[in-house]
């Protein structure tokens, strides 16, 4: 058997952070209390963690503050913040920090784990063929997570990102919506869930993929298809790791 996935709640309610993890402890999974932002930084770096549960109001540094610090060392730790019902800013700030994704408080332990494996389903574990795309001089690595620029430079992606990016060279040719892509890479079916998360995801991979300029023509390396969704553009070329089956 699999070792249990361990998982970081930071939370500084004690019977909102003792219910989380009496819940993930009950689903098999080994849950890692933290009271403050400090804390959970701290044990959010720690090797071994898959995945951080993370509340925004926090003391000492509050959770916005948390998850760009990790973003700087670990940018493909999956991240769910917490967030407190009609905080929209909130998780739009959350989202674009990197997050992959929220919970609404107060939320049902079944949407709590629901979530919580939905974000674990994509992790490295998981058999699915890899995907490394050639952008101009920049080769994104999907299953690395990272972009490597044509000086050698790298920049890291986002477990997000990456996968956005996989699902639309696996899908290649055609617009993808942003609902399929909420559902595949989200595994989320919930129409209440905002489309536009998906959008915030798209704008940061652009910010990061313009470091490479696009052609004299204008060209976009994930193109917008009105009232469709998103593809990559014509120029993105598809390598694939030798043995990985990539669906045309
Ligand atoms: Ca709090």
């Amino acid at each position: 058997m699999s070792p249990k996935r361990r998982i970081v709640v930071v939370e500084d309610e004690p019977a909102i952070r003792r219910g989380v993890v009496d819940i993930l402890r009950m689903a098999g999974y080994e849950p890692v209390e933290a009271a403050d932002g400090e804390l959970g930084l701290k044990e959010s770096r720690r090797a071994g963690v898959d995945l951080v549960l993370l509340d925004l109001m926090l003391p000492k540094v509050d959770g916005f503050d948390v998850l760009a610090a990790l973003r700087e060392t670990h940018a493909s730790l999956p991240v769910i913040i917490l967030t407190a019902r009609g905080a929209e800013e909130d998780r739009v700030r959350g989202l674009k920090l990197g997050a992959d994704d929220y919970v609404v408080k107060p939320f049902s332990s079944r949407e709590l784990l629901a979530r919580v494996e939905a974000v674990l389903r994509r992790s490295p574990e998981r058999p699915e063929p890899m995907v490394r795309l050639r952008l101009g001089q920049t080769v994104a690595d999907c299953a690395r997570h990272e972009l490597n620029l044509a000086d050698g430079q790298r920049v890291a992606l986002s477990e997000m990102e990456a996968e956005l990016l996989r699902r639309l060279a696996l899908q290649r040719g055609q617009a993808v919506s942003r609902e399929s892509l909420l559902s595949s890479v989200w595994g989320i079916r919930d129409g209440r869930v905002e489309t536009r998360a998906i959008d915030m995801h798209i704008t940061r991979l652009r910010n990061k993929l313009s470091g490479e300029a696009p052609d004299a023509q204008g060209q976009e390396w994930i193109v917008t298809v009105r009232g469709k969704g998103y593809m990559l553009g014509a120029e993105v070329e598809v390598l694939t790791d030798a043995g990985a089956a990539v669906a045309p």
